[in-house]
């Protein structure tokens, strides 16, 4: 078993950035500048964004908080991207997801310049994606596919099994995935909630990808050995010997089915840092295009 090191990847894309940033500001040119937008008292969400400016101030990237209470109206959250949209020194925004109910996401995630959109969930973006055209591809598909990538992990022609169908996650991986570039050349199989057989078509599988959100589902026997498995779930258990009150468990069971694996992704340190890399290779994408 080799273990697909996100911390280890991560840190290599954030060296690689950060000397390009050195050399812009050398030339006299812009810093790229990320505003990230966090609503409410989610503490997973509050993790994640700190995780993300954290990431923006090693690589010397600039980066703006800004903090709502879950009360904000849609039309004042609209307001704030429209004057993110037209602010010059703003390269990328991203707005964290979940948003309360009373907000639609679609609105707010269309309401973004999709030449400023990192998170790369604006349908133009995902419809050049679809097609092979560049775009912003969103952070954690992006992240698996740079994972792969750094570990020179030969996907082509193997059969990956995508487990979720999620639009920033499952579906999207399954067309990059399934699309002629290196990595990719996959046949992909796309499941979901409603698959009958879940099991036959992992078992079958060269590469799984769990997306599913659920604690510890994939269980070894339903794993081929030699398979290449990607663990993207995030599941905050409750552990009382923790500082933190909780634990984090993907959607694998590690333990067993890293026995049976030639690759597989731990749980923490593998998608997580990786889906921060990529958003900020796309946020200094958009600094390039735009200055
Ligand atoms: P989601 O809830 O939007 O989608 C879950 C998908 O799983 C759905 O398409 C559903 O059909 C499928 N599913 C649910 N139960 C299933 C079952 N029993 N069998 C087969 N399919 C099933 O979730 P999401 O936003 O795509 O996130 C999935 C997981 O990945 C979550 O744990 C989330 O926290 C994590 N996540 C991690 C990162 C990261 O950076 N590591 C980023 C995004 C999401």
């Amino acid at each position: 078993m080799k273990l697909l090191d996100g911390k280890l990847a991560s840190q290599a894309i954030k060296e690689e950035l950060r000397l390009s940033v050195a050399q812009r500001v050398a030339e006299g040119k812009k810093v790229p500048h990320l505003a990230a937008i966090l609503i409410g008292n989610n503490g997973a969400s509050a993790t994640y964004v700190a995780a993300k400016v954290k990431a923006c101030e090693e690589t010397g990237f600039k980066s703006t908080l800004i903090k709502f209470e879950d009360t904000i109206s849609e039309e004042s959250l609209l307001a704030k991207i429209n004057e993110l949209n037209y602010d010059l020194d703003i390269d990328g925004i991203l707005v964290q997801l979940p948003l309360p109910s009373h907000i639609a996401e679609e609105k707010i995630i269309t309401a973004i310049d999709p030449e400023k959109d990192v998170d790369g969930f604006h349908p133009i973006n995902l419809g050049r994606m679809v097609q092979g055209q560049a775009s912003f591809i969103p952070a954690t598909p992006y992240g698996i596919m740079l994972l792969l990538e750094h570990f020179k992990v030969d996907t082509t022609g193997k059969h990956a099994v995508v487990i979720g169908r999620s639009n920033i996650v499952g579906r999207p991986l399954s067309i990059l995935l399934s699309a002629n570039t290196k990595p990719g050349n996959c046949t992909v199989t796309l499941c979901h909630s409603k698959t009958k057989e879940l099991s036959s078509h992992c078992q079958q599988a060269d590469i799984i990808v769990a997306a599913l959100g659920k604690a510890e589902f994939l269980k070894a026997d339903m794993v081929k050995e030699g398979a290449i498995v990607i663990d993207v779930g995030i599941t905050r258990v409750t552990d009382n010997t923790k500082k933190s009150g909780f634990r984090l468990l993907g959607d694998v069971h590690f333990e067993t089915v890293s026995k049976k694996c030639e690759w597989i992704t731990p749980v923490p340190g593998g998608v997580g840092p990786m889906t921060i890399a990529a958003l900020l290779k796309n946020t200094f994408q958009a600094c390039v295009k735009r200055s």
